[in-house]
């Protein structure tokens, strides 16, 4: 039995989050967003797994050709699209999409010579201010796109919110009034919504949702979880016990002598920490789960180690314990550690190992 992390991911959760996905939006095509490897979850095997989404959304040129690589022949699209007329070749030949979001794109693809016509998301700046055309330049932007003979007919139309995870926020509607003004009369089909967008403002559908978190059973919206929207976790995060040691009241455990047992306790070992992606600010008491039960990090979390206080459990070396997914929602550890969950998936490091599991 290896003493080491896996990340076992769960291919039924994942097909039943897109059928969320379906249920919240069905009038809605469904771009697939698995930009950095699929938000620590491996981007090939998502990808195959994932036959049902109408397409899929990376962020750079590098994620879309390896999944070309890999044999996807779904719709591809680029969300940050290309940064130099160079890349329009390879766009074409790999038959790519791309995002148009700021006016050198829009000068690029009208002076090109190409193979063929490229699929252009052409992307409005509501109030993000990121990436994005801003709303008075949109429709000479498209104007020029459509005159075009390298952008498809059929240009799409889309934005990204801000906050879209807060639902007290009024910036959203906002958002959404400034596209619906300035993109008035274009034809083509609509794109606004994120996972936030997607469950917590259906007025914002359109013709296409993006999800990404969601699809990997996590829930974007701040203060709840998953569960509460009816989606299952994909990635359970675990290793197992490599030690049990006994501390007397007043010893320390740890670098830094972080934690001190009030009591005589026990401790276990376990074989994960921070070179496996597990984040090294957890404070003491985070939870884990052991025999199903839960049961507090103690001291501070190691390259390759973490201990918790066991009490009284009999627990023995190669004991399994979760550190989040199943039974544990990774939405909880990152608040805890006063970051997002996107964070701590993406950050799982190629040491864990993956097992993919159900899906037959
Ligand atoms: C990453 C991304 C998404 C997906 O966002 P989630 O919050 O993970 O659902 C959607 N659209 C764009 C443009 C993105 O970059």
């Amino acid at each position: 039995m290896l003493r080491k992390p896996v990340a076992r991911i769960d291919v039924d959760a994942l097909k039943h989050n897109l059928t969320r996905v379906r249920q919240e939006a069905a009038g809605s095509k469904v771009l697939a967003v698995l930009k950095a490897n699929a938000y620590g979850h491996g981007m090939l095997q998502v990808a195959e797994q994932l036959q049902q989404a109408d397409a899929f959304g990376v962020a750079r040129l590098d994620e879309a050709l390896a999944l070309r690589a890999g044999g996807i022949v779904k719709p591809i699209v680029l969300l940050e699209g290309f940064f130099d007329a160079d890349e329009l070749p390879q766009i074409v030949a790999s038959n790519l999409q791309v995002v148009v979001h700021q006016q050198e794109q829009v000068d690029a693809i009208v002076a090109a010579e190409l193979d063929a016509p490229i699929r252009i998301w052409l992307k409005m700046d509501t109030g993000m201010h990121r990436l994005g055309l801003p709303p008075e330049q949109y429709q000479a932007a498209w104007q020029a796109l459509s005159q075009s003979p390298n952008a498809l007919p059929g240009i799409r139309l889309m934005s990204h919110f801000a906050c879209a995870d807060d639902l007290q926020c009024p910036d959203t509607l906002e958002q959404m009034q400034r596209f619906a003004q300035w993109s008035h009369g274009l034809g083509g089909d609509i794109s606004l919504a994120n996972s936030a967008g997607l469950l917590g403002w259906p007025q914002s559908h359109g013709d296409w949702v993006r999800p990404g978190l969601m699809l990997y059973g996590v829930s974007p919206l701040l203060g709840k979880a998953g569960a509460d929207h009816g989606l299952q976790p994909v990635m359970t995060l675990c290793s197992r016990v490599i030690a049990i040691r006994d501390v007397a009241a007043g010893e320390t455990v740890g670098y830094g002598s972080a934690w001190q047992a009030q009591q005589s306790t026990r401790l276990a070992v376990v074989a994960i920490g921070y070179g496996d992606g597990y984040p090294r600010m957890v404070p003491n008491g985070t939870p884990v789960l052991l025999h199903g039960q839960r049961f507090p990090i103690v001291g501070r979390v190691s390259m390759d180690m973490l201990t918790i206080d066991i009490g009284q459990q009999a627990v023995k070396p190669g004991d399994e314990v979760v550190l989040w997914g199943q039974g544990l929602p990774v939405e909880e550890i990152a608040a805890l550690v006063g970051t997002i969950p996107y964070e701590l998936l993406c950050n799982i490091t190629p040491r864990v190992d993956f097992v993919y599991q159900g899906g037959n």
